[in-house]
């Protein structure tokens, strides 16, 4: 067997209610100067208490908001304050773009990553891997990290307050690793990756059960199961199975969508999402076997009860021509994607055929009736 180099977790997880407080004595076994990165105006709040009890335990922390996604710009500013104030230490406080600037700064100048996801939506927290994308949120390219976080806080009580809406992109986006890592990893022969594939299946049952129960009540215990499985398990899939446990074509969509521009700027979730539609939809067109259609089915029931996107029009693109959307399938489709992993070769036309499937007819809600 060669050799495999892994990131299979954070030197520690603590989950629960009141994870923060709990985790305070462990932090300052960390670092005793960390920076707190942050981005939306939503969580500030949240960061500035986080602040507060630091200062109590004697930390002394600094803090910087993002001004972007996590694109250079951001990077490097965070880095040289980082550097000019001799930080000891990353926490970032957010979303998966917020998670993976801090882990990447921290990475960058050596020093340890504490992550504490505010909502569900990805398993950023997790993973040795960052997605840079320009400021305006294009995807550039991921890399990949040296270590996972040093330590990881799930939070129930911080992250049950966050939009449902979180929530349903880290269902669809936990959801997709078992319809890409299957197609990928089918015939792998390394017992890890198999045995990363197994758990994304049972994730994806966990999800299927609980997932809108989860949804519509944060205080269930559904959404115990669910909310840790979009932001924990995933991440061990990720860790366990590695790079031969890559994403299929949900991922490279969700990239070359990205490209675009939007009303609402779409969640990461909510455009793989889309894309593990668009991905079950090439599998069919490429396929004898009656199965792609049936899970196209099932998930479009199942996005639909999330609120989840499941046409064109509901992703939310400010321009619908179909050179824009040639334009996100050159980017799909670029040489380097991880779109051609998937078992049948694939074109932009064939991309394009299938992502034009998903227009939907008009609704009747739009046809103006005229009373007089
Ligand atoms: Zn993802």
């Amino acid at each position: 067997m060669s050799i495999n180099n892994h990131s299979i977790s954070p030197s520690k997880v603590v989950r629960g209610e009141g994870a923060w407080i709990k985790s305070l004595d462990l932090i300052t076994n960390i670092c005793n100067r960390p920076l707190i990165i942050g981005r939306s105006s939503v969580t500030k709040k949240i960061r500035a208490s986080f602040k507060k009890d630091l200062l109590l335990k004697g930390i002394q922390p600094i803090s910087l908001e993002l001004e972007h996604d996590c694109c250079e710009f951001d990077i490097k500013n965070a880095y040289l304050i980082s550097k000019n104030n001799n930080c000891d230490g990353i926490i970032a406080a957010g979303g998966g773009k917020v998670l993976d600037a801090g882990k990447l700064i921290a990475d960058l100048l050596g020093i340890n990553c504490i992550t504490v996801p505010l909502s569900a939506s990805t398993c950023a927290g997790w993973t040795a891997l960052s997605n840079i994308y320009t400021p305006d949120g294009k995807f550039v390219k991921d890399i990949t990290l040296r270590s996972c976080p040093k330590l990881l806080i799930f939070d129930h009580t911080i992250v049950r307050a966050a939009p449902p809406k979180t929530l349903a992109s880290g269902i669809a986006d936990a959801v997709a690793k078992w319809y890409e890592s299957s197609l990928t990893s089918r015939t792998s022969q390394d017992g890890f990756v198999q045995q990363a594939v197994q758990m994304a299946r049972v994730l994806r049952d966990q999800l299927f059960l609980n997932g809108f129960q989860a949804f519509l009540d944060p205080l269930s215990n559904s959404w115990e199961t669910v909310a840790e499985g979009c932001a924990l398990t995933a991440g061990i899939i990720g860790g366990l199975g590695g790079v031969k446990c890559r994403t299929a074509a949900a991922h490279p969509i969700h990239n070359g969508l990205t490209q675009l521009a939007y009303t609402n700027k779409p969640f990461h979730g909510e455009l793989v999402g889309f894309g593990l539609l668009v991905q079950l939809q090439l599998e069919e067109n490429n396929s004898k076997s009656q199965l792609p259609k049936q899970a196209k089915s099932q998930l479009i029931d199942f996005f639909s009860q999330l609120n989840l996107p499941t046409s064109i029009e509901s992703i939310g693109l400010k321009d619908m021509t179909s050179n824009q959307l040639h334009k996100a399938c050159k980017f799909t489709c670029n040489e380097n994607s991880d779109i051609h992993q998937l078992p049948f070769p694939i074109n932009e036309k064939d991309l394009f055929d299938a992502i034009q499937s998903f227009k939907s007819f008009p609704k009747s809600s739009n046809i103006k009736i005229n009373n007089t």
